[in-house]
């Protein structure tokens, strides 16, 4: 069958190669991939700077982001042929840390963890792939293939929970949220806030292409700029761009009792010239709290579903800029200026 695939940590190596069936060794249920999603970490892995293959094999299959129909399950599984469903990108340690063991492998804490599309696992990049029943998401019909957008919305589904954790550290009532970013990881953490009942207000560097509609569409502000100049005192910053300067200027800018959460990986070797004094003064006074949210569990991918299937579908097929099929590939890999998600087709269905 057909897949992309690299020799990870060697650039310009990716190609639409053959890969044998997948394995029963994998799991019982066979299921056809329709559609993964591109993201940030699959050009790092394709530029050579990210990536491990499986244990004794040459080349990775990309792919984290999916939506795939179900073409075989056991009974008893819950699944069935024709099911829409999204496979679970990590997989716990083998000797699970204190996390893992419990189902929170999104917070292990010994980094022994496998990753499909990433780290020692084939991807979903692949026509066909074999898993267990308890690391697939059941997806709604009436979403269809949009489903892809749900594992982004995992991992803000994540982050809001944990935002939520923190603010029951005292009464709060949370009423402005701030996101920086309007690429999908912003846009979609976004939609939760708005979902939750929350002045959303989304900051980016552009002023034209789709993203300041699409972030009216919610119901929220759309501001291009720097965060001074929003003139916002947010009681939550999600922080979905990775920029070192938005990180600092989020944690000045924020409300008493603030809660930034920090999503974007950013570039190491920048430094930034900051006054550590008056950051930590500002911090101890106001009871702010920065954390770093990374991954998703179980119950997120579950959480994210719910949003998904609360939000219109047609705002969420607008956060799908592009749609590529596979024998065009590298297309997909190639970020065109007003991308927003780009999407590979591996089937027509
Ligand atoms: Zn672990």
């Amino acid at each position: 069958m057909r897949a992309v695939t690299v020799v990870p940590l060697k650039a310009g190596t990716a190609g639409l190669t053959d890969l044998p069936e997948p394995p029963s060794s994998d799991g019982p249920v066979l299921v056809q991939t329709l559609a993964v999603g591109v993201c940030g970490t699959d050009l790092e892995i394709i530029a050579g700077d990210y990536g491990w293959a499986p244990p004794g094999e040459e080349r990775l299959a990309l792919g984290h982001e999916s939506i795939g129909r179900v073409l075989e399950a056991p009974e008893g599984s819950g699944l069935a042929a024709g099911d829409l469903v999204v496979g679970i990108v990590r997989r716990p340690d083998p000797l699970p840390c204190p996390n893992c063991a419990v189902g929170q492998w999104d917070m292990c804490r010994n980094g022994n963890y496998t990753e499909w599309g990433i780290k020692a696992h084939h991807g979903y990049a692949r026509e066909r792939y074999r898993i267990t029943p308890d690391f697939l998401v059941k997806v709604a019909p009436e979403l269809g293939d949009l489903g892809v957008l749900l594992e982004p919305t995992s991992v803000v589904a994540k982050a809001w929970d944990q935002i939520s954790h923190i603010g029951a550290r005292a009464n709060w009532s949370p009423e402005i949220v701030l996101v920086t970013g309007a690429g999908p990881i912003g846009l979609l953490a976004a939609l939760i806030g708005v979902q939750r009942g929350l002045q959303v207000h989304v900051l980016d560097q552009v002023s034209s292409g789709p993203k300041p509609q699409l972030v009216a569409d919610l119901g929220a502000t759309y501001h291009h700029g720097d965060i001074p100049s929003t003139k916002l005192a947010p009681d939550v910053v999600l922080e979905c761009t990775g920029v070192g300067s938005l990180v600092f200027d989020a944690m000045d800018a924020m409300a008493a009792n603030g809660v930034l959460c920090l999503t974007g990986v950013s570039a190491k070797g920048r430094s930034l010239g900051i006054d550590a004094g008056e950051i930590n003064r500002h911090m101890v006074l106001e009871n702010d709290v920065v954390f770093g949210s990374v991954n998703a569990n179980r119950s997120h991918y579950e959480a994210a579903a719910e949003a998904l299937a609360k939000a219109g579908p047609s705002w969420l097929a607008r956060v799908i800029s592009r749609r590529v099929p596979l024998e065009r590939w590298q297309e997909a890999y190639q970020r065109q200026p007003d991308d927003v998600k780009v999407v590979l087709q591996l089937s027509g269905d």
